[in-house]
Order: C-alpha cells, then sequence, then structure tokens
C-alpha cells in the first residue's frame, strides 16, 4: 500500500535509469546491481524490467521496491 505522503504528492517521480522517462514511484521497481564492488540500485520503470533491462552487475534479485 503507498504512503499517505507519497500518495498526496502529485509531482513526486522518479526517472528511469533505462528509458529515461518519469514514473511515479509505485510504478517502478529497483533493482540490484554491482559497480566496482559497491552495490548499487537502480531504478526502473515495471515495463523495462519486464522487458528483460538488468543494471550492471545485477545481483539476481527483483523485487517492488518496498514503501
Ligand atoms: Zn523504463
Amino acid at each position: 500500500m503507498p504512503s499517505a505522503k507519497a500518495r498526496d504528492n502529485k509531482a513526486l517521480v522518479a526517472t528511469c535509469v533505462a528509458c529515461g522517462k518519469n514514473f511515479s514511484p509505485e510504478a517502478m521497481v529497483a533493482l540490484a546491481g554491482r559497480v566496482e564492488g559497491r552495490a548499487r540500485s537502480y531504478p526502473v520503470c515495471v515495463a523495462c524490467a519486464e522487458g528483460g533491462w538488468r543494471p550492471p552487475g545485477f545481483d539476481g534479485i527483483y523485487g517492488y521496491r518496498p514503501s
């Protein structure tokens, strides 16, 4: 369930790192990658994630961003 804070803020958007479009955070997932030995989280839209986009060093976890 989205938080009341996120629902009230209509301007809140996040940019998909794969396609560069803006989405509401509820429409995105965070994929865990690894760059130079450090874990990184890559926000991508559901369409890109479902389409097979994966970040560099993707470690196999594909889950909805916790809210
Ligand atoms: Zn995308």
